[in-house]
């Protein structure tokens, strides 16, 4: 079939935040011959390619002085299979093309009764970036489920298949992200637990379920060492505390709505791209400072939230914090926003500080100006500077 492609497709409507100017060209990529066609194309034209998945953790730009918010091809996966390529007495591979949508695959999952990404229940996006960030939320890392994937380098035009250890996933990073876009996720296999416990290592999700609360149940849910599987985790599978999978999937998906991150157009709140920050890992002399910090601002003891890391390369001692707790305690409460930086337009979710929203008519420029002042704030008052988590979509050739 003759590769598809579309021009000037407005970025804003293919992005969460609805942002951007238009791409010059979409290629709707349903397998690798497709994606060489395109590479092709775009090398005669000398013009610039990209990698565009459901739009969700991607910043796009303003229209350039050309009216373009993206001067190149953009590959956009659309292959839609999923299919089971191994199975034994206790797991599944499961392979799904990248231009599934990841929250269908986890439905199918759950419905199937495999257990191994149901926590990851309603994160948006496809399939093929999830190993990008290697998504998380609620306990629970792709990383854990994650088999192979099939990777096309956009250099070489050679197709490999990754492990886990080549994709060296670590806390929203991975060898894929780090290449910024040379590398196009073509499927990605995970192997599941037939019949498996779900993850409840969140003490949120744990609460909402009425469970009691493990020990060190925080500790576990950010940790980033994500290169275990789940079974050999201290408490993954507590025999007295096993809701369904379902269960567990709808509460996640309950917390998630709650908090304005399940996409949902009568919620102005998810016009975002989920965390906008990651949870900052620190020193633990910088989060000790910050917390004294915070309490001397705020004349009273806090309770930080503080989670294990593992040290940095040269043995100094680390913790991760909370992003929306510093953003919080540095006075910008849910709903914050600015005159002199993005004015209405743009601003903290209402229900969850990690999140900033584009309330409508907003620009890129006034959401990274926003951003830049969060993150000045928070600089100014704790000492810790915060990283963004989506990404600049920018060419690369
Ligand atoms: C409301 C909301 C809630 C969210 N909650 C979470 C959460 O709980 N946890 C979490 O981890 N993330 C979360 N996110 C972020 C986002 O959903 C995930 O990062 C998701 O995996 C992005 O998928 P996408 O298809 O939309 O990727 P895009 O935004 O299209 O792309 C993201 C990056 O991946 C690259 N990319 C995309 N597809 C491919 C591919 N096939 N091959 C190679 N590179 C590719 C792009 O070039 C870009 O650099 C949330 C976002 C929103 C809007």
């Amino acid at each position: 079939m003759a590769l598809t492609i579309r021009r000037a497709v407005p970025l804003a409507t293919l992005t969460t935040l609805g942002l951007g100017g238009p791409a010059r060209v979409l290629a709707e990529i349903r397998h690798v011959e497709d994606a060489r066609e395109a590479l092709r194309a775009a090398r005669s034209e000398g013009a610039a390619w990209g990698i565009l998945g459901g739009g969700s953790n991607v910043i796009a730009a303003d229209p350039d002085a050309a009216g373009w918010g993206f001067d190149g091809w953009l590959l956009h996966p659309v292959g839609s299979a999923m299919t089971v390529v191994r199975r034994d007495a206790d797991h599944v591979w499961l392979r799904a093309d990248a231009g599934v949508v990841w929250d269908a695959l986890v439905a199918f999952a759950v419905d199937e009764g495999w257990a191994g990404i149901t926590c990851l229940s309603g994160i948006p996006g496809k399939v093929g970036a999830a190993p990008i960030q290697n998504i998380g939320a609620y306990g629970q890392e792709l990383a854990a489920a994650f088999d192979t994937a099939e990777v096309l380098d956009t250099v070489t035009d050679q197709v490999a298949t990754w492990s886990a250890t080549d994709c060296a996933f670590q806390y929203r990073d991975s060898r894929l992200k780090r290449a910024a876009g040379r590398y196009l996720v073509l499927s990605v296999t995970l192997r599941l637990q037939i019949g498996g416990a779900p993850a409840l290592r969140y003490g949120e999700l744990r609460d909402r379920l009425g469970l009691a609360r493990d020990p060190a149940p925080e500790s576990a849910a950010a940790s980033l060492d994500v290169t275990q599987p789940d079974a050999t985790r201290p408490d993954a599978t507590r025999p007295d505390a096993q809701p369904r999978l379902a269960t567990v999937r709808e509460t996640v998906l309950a917390i998630r709505r709650a908090k304005g991150m399940v996409l949902d157009a009568a919620d102005p709140d998810s016009r975002s791209a989920g965390s906008f920050f990651m949870n900052p890992i620190v020193p633990t002399t910088a989060a000790d400072g910050a917390l004294s910090g915070l309490e001397r601002r705020h004349g009273a003891t806090l309770a930080m939230p503080r989670y294990p890391a593992p040290p940095a390369v040269d043995g100094t001692a680390r913790v991760k914090l909370s992003a929306a707790w510093l953003i919080d305690r540095s006075g910008l409460r849910p709903g914050y926003d600015h005159p002199d930086h993005g004015g209405r337009r743009v601003g903290l979710s209402a229900k969850h500080t990690l999140a900033l929203v584009n309330r409508g008519g907003a620009s890129t420029a006034d959401l990274l100006a926003f951003a830049a002042h969060v993150r000045e704030r928070v600089r100014d008052t704790t000492g810790i500077v915060l990283m963004r988590e989506p990404v600049l979509l920018q060419p690369a050739r």
